[in-house]
């Protein structure tokens, strides 16, 4: 589904992926892991064309990723992204945030993006949040919903890039939970994350970012056990 050949980016002359290959198959849950600074973010924004790569190819489906116009709005509504931080409209109801877009984007008919919103909200466990708005909610139950808005597109692809990491311990499992379904339902993603516990379990890759170089890319099983580098060795002494 998602081929990255040779990509490198820099920001002026920091030089921040270098010369990054990767593959991301249909239905494939990809883990990215690795030191504060070495580029996943980097990573997962070049997917969706958040950010310009310097060189190299990124294609989706066989199609390079467009540039500007028309098919950028297509690109973005192929591939959802869930931040960090969760970006919710404060001033719209939970369901306005996830309805609008397929709405006003793809010009469903508001009746029936609400309704299938509503089915997403049952779906990530906040139907009954609906017409509440975003700061009524717990951080956990934001997240949730930032999830329903992005699935609300119909992307073929995922991006989470530590989607749980500005929650507070309690509300991390239920996040998690809701993209562990999702993967087991099929969808393709690609998980930027230090839960070491869900990439263990749900990843059927572990990607291990240095220095804006993939270092390793292998099995959850391989990683934790026989990790080859001594950098992701001592990654994961660190962390585990
Ligand atoms: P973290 O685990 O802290 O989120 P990361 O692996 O996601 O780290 P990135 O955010 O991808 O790392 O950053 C990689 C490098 O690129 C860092 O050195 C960062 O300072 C630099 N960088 C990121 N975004 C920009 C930007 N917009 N302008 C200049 N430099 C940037
Ligand atoms: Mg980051």
């Amino acid at each position: 589904l998602v081929a990255v050949r040779e990509v490198q980016k820099h920001f002026g002359d920091h030089h921040v992926l270098k010369d990054v290959d990767l593959d991301v198959a249909r239905g494939e849950v990809v883990v990215i892991v690795g030191p504060s600074g070495s580029g996943k973010s980097t990573l997962c924004r070049c997917l969706n064309r958040l950010e310009t790569i310097t060189s190299g190819t990124i294609t989706i489906d066989g199609v390079p990723l467009p540039s500007e116009g028309r098919g950028l709005a297509d690109l973005r509504a192929e591939v959802g992204m869930v931040f960090q931080s969760f970006n919710l409209f404060a001033h719209r109801t939970v369901l306005d945030n996830v309805a609008l877009a397929p709405h006003i984007v793809s010009k469903v008919p508001l009746k029936k993006a609400r309704e299938e919103g509503l089915a997403l909200l049952d779906r990530v466990g906040i139907a009954d949040k609906a017409d509440r708005f975003p700061g009524e909610l717990s951080g956990g139950q934001q997240q949730r919903a930032a999830i329903a808005r992005a699935l609300a597109m119909k992307p073929k692809l995922m991006l989470f890039d530590e989607p749980t990491s500005a929650l507070d311990p309690e509300m991390v499992s239920e996040v998690l939970d809701v993209i562990t379904s999702l993967a087991e339902e099929g969808m393709t993603m690609v998980v930027v994350t230090h839960e070491m516990g869900f990439a263990r379990r749900a990843a059927d890759r572990v990607i291990f970012m240095d220095d804006g170089r993939i270092v390793e890319d292998t099995t959850p099983e391989r990683f934790f056990t026989h990790a080859e580098s001594d950098r992701a060795r001592a990654f994961l002494s660190k962390i585990l």
